[in-house]
């Protein structure tokens, strides 16, 4: 699943790529992932409005339109946004005809100010991925964004903030407690496992057992891997793409993810596997204590 490196490279691209355009039609082969309204009211309501911009909070994509209105995206297990042009001039457009992103099953059709013509395509191979339109404040309150934790990448984000997070679950194994998006946004089964390979720190520990210069290097890990993944656009071990329809960088550089049987390119161990949080995380279990 895409995380908060691969969600912020599509929030960039978009606000290069989109922003000042205008909604002019939509389509969908699979209305079930637009919620909360018919695809006719969706599609209606959607057209003639302007793209003023993207952000997002953790993993969740919003994207501001004119007259109040905010588009609601979650890429889930495979999705990823493609943004093509009409009559490309050069070749950079190759990577649209990997298999990855042929799972085309929604489209906008934009309008740029000088009357050219782009679409927004989003693939989804397991079509798990969510669409909501709503009025910009009204996403804001929707349970599962008033749900969500502080952002990992948010200034809000602090030392301070984090040290009370660990102190208020305290008996919660730290692997899964850096997954929980309520107590923290972003970070997921791929990430996990590097920031704790960074920090040295065995992903059972439970979080009242982690010491003061422990935690304070476990929060510095994870400013230090984010940043490193959002520079290196993500991590394609699977599906995600940019909105080149290219893979990021990162599978170059992980350190322990999927890794399970080779050695550790710090110290020749093993590195392991073990099933945390019902998912697969991986670890040195020498460099890590
Ligand atoms: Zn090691």
């Amino acid at each position: 699943m895409p995380e908060l490196p691969e969600v912020q490279t599509v929030v960039s691209d978009l606000n290069e790529k989109i922003k000042g355009d205008t909604i002019v039609d939509f389509w969908s082969g699979w209305p079930k992932a637009i919620k909360g309204k018919s695809l006719a009211l969706f599609t209606k309501e959607i057209a003639e409005r302007k793209i003023l911009g993207a952000r997002r909070i953790g993993k969740n994509i919003f994207i501001d339109l004119s007259g109040g209105k905010t588009l609601y995206l979650h890429l889930k297990m495979t999705g990823h946004l493609l943004v093509k042009v009409q009559n490309p001039k050069s070749k950079a457009e190759d990577y649209f005809a990997d298999r990855v992103n042929q799972y085309i099953r929604h489209s906008w059709t934009l309008k740029t100010k000088n009357h050219k013509l782009k679409t927004i395509e989003f693939s989804d191979m397991r079509k798990f991925a969510k669409i909501v339109l709503d009025d910009t404040d009204r996403i804001a309150q929707l349970p599962e964004i008033e749900a969500l934790g502080v952002d990992a990448m948010d200034p809000e984000f602090t030392w301070q903030k984090f040290d009370e997070i660990l102190d208020k679950k305290k008996n919660a194994p730290i692997g899964i407690l850096l997954m929980d998006q309520s107590l923290i946004a972003g970070i997921g089964n791929i990430y996990r496992s590097e920031i704790l390979f960074e920090a040295g720190i065995l992903p059972t520990r439970k979080a009242a057992d982690i010491a003061r210069e422990e935690r304070k290097k476990l929060f510095r890990s994870i400013g230090k891997i984010l940043r490193k993944a959002v520079k290196l656009r993500g991590t394609s071990d699977s599906d995600y793409r940019d909105t080149s329809g290219a893979p990021g960088g990162y599978q170059k550089v992980l350190q322990v993810y999927r890794k399970a049987g080779e050695k550790c390119q710090r110290c020749d161990t093993i590195i392991k596997r073990a099933v945390l949080g019902q998912r697969s995380v991986f670890y040195c279990p020498d460099c890590q204590k």
